[in-house]
Order: C-alpha cells, then structure tokens, then sequence
C-alpha cells in the first residue's frame, strides 16, 4: 500500500458522507466514483484482496500482456487516494445504525466513524453487519449479501459490491460493479451528477451548454500536461518487479516455492 494510507489510530473520529468496507477491487473502485463525484469517501480496508492470490492478471482490460496482481491493486490503491479517497487499514469489526441518522462503525482498535451511507464490499466477511440486519444469503460456507442489481440492500443507506453480492468472480465485473453501486448511492444522496467524464475543451460549452455536475472540460495544454504525468507514472510503475511474493490459499503453508498464505 502507498505511504497514504493511514493507521486506524491517526484517524479522527468524524462523521464521513460515504463510508467503505473493503479496499479491493469493488471497494476502491467505488470510493474513485464517489469521492471523485465530491463525496467525502472513508475506505477501511483489512488488506487481504484476494486478487493478490492471483498469479498474472490476464483479462482485465487495457494492460495486453497482462499486469502482477499486487502491483494492480497498487495502482488501483493510488489512484483512489490520488482522487480525494481517504483510506484506512484496519477491520470493522461492527455496523450499526446512528441514533440520529446513518450508521456507526467500529473498528477493531475501538476507533468509531460515523456514515451517511455505507458500501459493503467486504469479500468474504458479513459478521459485521450482523446488528443491522439485512437480507443474507448463505451457500455452503459463503454468505452473499443480497441486493437491488444496482446495489441498495434491504437496509437504508447500506449499499453492497463486488464479490460479497455474488457478482462472478472476475476482477474487472467486481470493479464494474463498484462502479455501479457508487453511482446509484450518488444518485440517492441528491449530488449533482451527469456522468463521470473527461472531455475535450468546447465538448459541452461550443454546443451552448453548461458543463454538466460530474463532467470536466480541459483544453490542450492541461491534456498534454494529464498525458506527460501518465506517461511518467506507467514508467515508474512498470521499471521494476513489484517486491510483493505471491500468495496463495491460507490452507497452503509456506514452501520451497516462496509463497506466502492467502493474508
Ligand atoms: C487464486 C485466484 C486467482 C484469481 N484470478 C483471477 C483472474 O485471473 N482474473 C480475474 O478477473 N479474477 C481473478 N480472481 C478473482 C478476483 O480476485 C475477485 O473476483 C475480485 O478480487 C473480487 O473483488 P472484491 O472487491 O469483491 O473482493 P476483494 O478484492 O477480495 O476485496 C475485499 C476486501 O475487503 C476487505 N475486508 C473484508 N472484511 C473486512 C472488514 N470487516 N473490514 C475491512 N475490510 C474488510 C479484505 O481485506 C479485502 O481487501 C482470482 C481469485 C483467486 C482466489
């Protein structure tokens, strides 16, 4: 994780508009939507993606050859917290409703943050939700939180993503569906939203319109500018081998193949 992320115990306790359960691939993907949409965004992450069991991520899109795991969740990592998202590692331990409104959470070193709204992209831990009460479905050893299709579970303002909602098992559906549930949740708050969109200068305002609440205009320079930074962040990203060893199912134990268990 990058040097961004804080401690539980750096944290103030205040109250957040959006806070997330879960910084994997859902969870980080919905907080970039809603801190990026001017939802002030609290990710608590346990740390333990199970992307970062994966061995080489071959099908999410834009990276042909394919791109390390953990380096992915890096990057996935710095462009939330680049974008406004603040992140926590640490557990939640428990969710319940505010006495006024909202939510409460506490984590596991007793710290407490209040919510308006809650995403739960908590791949594979419900426990925590057990005093609001929603819809669960079990299957075996797993427990799937049930939803809406567009991410509203059966509580008010508790909202799921990801693998935890039974979306398939693949990286690049669990970011979609972070997506979309960041989205429907600024729907239900009432911010200002079009789409989230980069467009070239004159886009909207050469056709006599506003530039819609979500959108951003830039012109030539400033695109150049985004182009040059990018272009300087892949290099960096991609010069070395990321240090991280490979994980691997937590029933497995430490080998001469230099895995590590699933944590
Ligand atoms: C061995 C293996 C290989 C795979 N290979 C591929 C592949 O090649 N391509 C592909 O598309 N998909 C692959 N997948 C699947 C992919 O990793 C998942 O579908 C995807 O990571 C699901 O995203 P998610 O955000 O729902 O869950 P996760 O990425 O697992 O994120 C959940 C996060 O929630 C955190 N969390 C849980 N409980 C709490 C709590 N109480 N408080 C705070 N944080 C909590 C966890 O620490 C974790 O960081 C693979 C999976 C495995 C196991």
């Amino acid at each position: 994780m990058s040097d961004s992320t804080e401690t539980a115990s750096d944290e103030e306790t205040q109250r957040r508009e959006v806070l997330i359960v879960g910084g994997g691939i859902a969870g980080l993907t919905a907080a970039l939507f809603t801190a990026r949409a001017g939802l002030d965004t609290l990710v608590y992450d346990g740390g333990e993606s199970i992307l970062r069991r994966n061995a080489h991520l071959e099908n999410f899109p834009g990276f042909p050859a394919g791109v390390n795991p953990r380096l992915f969740a890096d990057m996935l990592h710095a462009q939330a917290t680049r974008n406004g998202v603040d992140l926590v590692a640490g557990r939640i331990t428990e969710l319940r409703e505010a006495e006024d409104d909202g939510f409460v959470e506490a984590a596991e070193d007793d710290d407490e943050v209040r919510a308006d709204r809650v995403i739960a992209a908590s791949w594979s831990n419900t426990d925590y939700l057990d005093p609001v009460d929603p819809e669960i479905r079990s299957a075996g050893s797993k427990q799937f939180l049930e939803d809406d299709e567009d991410g509203r579970t059966s509580v008010d303002g508790l909202y799921a993503a990801g693998r935890l909602a039974e979306r398939y098992h693949q990286a690049v559906v669990a970011a979609g569906d972070g997506a979309r549930t960041a989205i429907t949740l600024i729907h239900d708050s009432d911010t200002p939203f079009y789409h989230d969109w980069v467009t070239p200068e004159g886009y909207f305002t050469d056709r006599g319109r506003e530039v819609p609440p979500g959108c951003e205009e830039i012109d030539e320079t400033e695109r150049a500018a985004r182009r040059a930074e990018s272009r300087a962040a892949m290099r960096e990203y991609f010069a070395e081998e990321h240090e991280e060893r490979q994980r691997t199912h937590p029933s497995l134990v430490d080998d001469e193949k230099g895995r590590l268990d699933g944590k």
